[in-house]
């Protein structure tokens, strides 16, 4: 059995190759760039004026200066006549000629064409210019592949006059449920022995919630029937780069699912993790390199497994990060003896410093998908640990649709 590491590892290098796609700007949010973006021109791009006010030439002691017209925005810049002339200028133009120093509207006084500053207002050299080149220079990297692409990358893209961009593509993905008793949530009638599928609905759920488009994922449910699911998985495989499965991994007489990949030339990469829940996890390639994962099919155990391996690796390789970057404290002491790592579920607030604590949520073991229900995700527990002692911090996974 290997651990949560080595299974990280295991898929890591095992992972697809992305191609990439061109998107234009109004559809970017949420998705992941794959090129470079430089500098179109310097930013600020003139000497900017950063204040509604006026413009002057700085000295020491003149505090009154004749007003010479205004300066607005979209305009070329204008000469000052001279240096003991002001220029009215507003927020965005540029900086007349002339000009070193912008004073704002809140501290002079206007009068007959004529402004005086307040009394005791002090004007320092150069303030509230935004000079040309000082965010950036030309051609410098403004942008680098690998961005996830909120608001502020968007208008960091629009002010360099892009209106496509290269972004990452997200696989086709194949989400498969197995087995005899489960049916369709839309089925009216059920019988005492079915149980309701839920699987596929959750896992499709967190994958669009962590941006896979939905056109990208599709649902398929199989019987625990071994040649139904050969021939059936290994049409996926054909249309497919990405199966997530779940059920029929375990030791039961009629999980199939590890025989069958084997069947079908699938290379075996992992098959248990030593982590609760969702120990008979399996991990495969085919044949073009697509990624079968097996997830356990109890309802938590495939949410987890998701959630921790098969979402995070993909994070990782879009935005070409390694390592995990979120903690929280554990709210109370938690004592957990098999050596095996624990994805404890857990209630997420922060305290009066900031900090993020993690409160356990007791549920009723691994089947308890209803409890799970109420958590923002998971804290990593680690398997050479027994005792976890409040206030220790754990890696922290939350949910991708847990509005915070
Ligand atoms: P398995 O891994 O196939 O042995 O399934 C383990 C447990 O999870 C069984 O009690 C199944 O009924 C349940 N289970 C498997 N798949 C689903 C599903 N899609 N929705 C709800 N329960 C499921
Ligand atoms: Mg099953």
């Amino acid at each position: 059995m290997i651990t949560v590491n080595e299974a990280l590892d295991l898929i890591r290098a095992h992972f697809i190759i992305l191609s990439k796609a061109k998107m234009s700007l109004h559809e970017l949010e949420g998705q992941v760039l794959a090129q470079e973006v430089r500098a179109e021109r310097d930013q600020p791009p003139f000497d900017r004026v950063a204040m509604d006010g006026i413009a002057i030439k700085w000295s020491e002691d003149v505090r009154t200066f004749p007003l010479d017209g205004v300066q607005r925005a979209g305009e070329p810049a204008k000469s000052l006549k001279s240096s003991i002339h002001a220029i009215e200028v507003m927020t965005g133009a540029p900086l007349p000629i002339g000009t070193d120093t912008v004073i704002p509207y809140e501290v002079i006084d206007v009068r007959d064409k004529n402004v005086s500053l307040l009394a005791g207002i002090k004007v320092d050299k150069l303030q509230n210019i935004h000079f040309k080149g000082s965010d950036y220079l030309r051609d410098e990297i403004v942008l680098s592949s690998g961005e996830k692409i909120s608001s502020p990358v968007v208008a960091v893209l629009a002010s360099q006059g892009l209106t496509e961009v290269e972004v990452v593509k997200y696989p086709q993905i194949a989400v498969i449920s197995t087995g005899d008793e489960l049916i369709d949530p839309r089925e009216g009638k059920i019988k005492e022995h079915q149980i309701r599928r839920s699987n596929p609905h959750a896992i499709a759920a967190e994958l669009r919630a962590a941006g896979f488009p939905s056109h990208k994922i599709n649902l398929f449910h199989l019987k625990d029937e071994k040649n139904e699911m050969y021939n059936a998985i290994q049409n996926y495989l054909n249309q497919y780069d990405v199966l997530i499965l779940s059920g029929g991994v375990s030791k039961g007489k009629f999980d199939f699912i590890p025989a069958v990949m084997g069947d079908l030339g699938v290379k075996t990469h992992f098959h248990t993790i030593r982590q609760k829940p969702g120990k008979p996890m399996l991990f495969g390639t085919g044949t073009r390199g697509q990624m079968i994962f097996g997830l356990p099919g109890n309802p938590v155990s495939a949410l987890v497994c998701l959630r921790r391996y098969v979402i995070e690796v993909f994070r990782e390789k879009f935005i070409k990060s390694k390592g995990h970057c979120l903690f929280a404290k554990l709210a109370e002491d938690i004592e957990f003896r098999k050596p095996m790592s624990l994805f404890q579920s857990i209630k997420l607030s922060s305290d009066a410093q900031g900090t993020l604590v993690a409160t356990p949520i007791v549920g009723n073991g691994s089947g308890d998908f209803s409890s799970l229900a109420l958590s923002d995700g998971f804290l990593e527990l680690p398997a050479d640990q027994n005792n976890f002692v409040a206030g220790q911090a754990f890696p922290l996974f939350l949910w991708k649709g847990r509005n915070l």
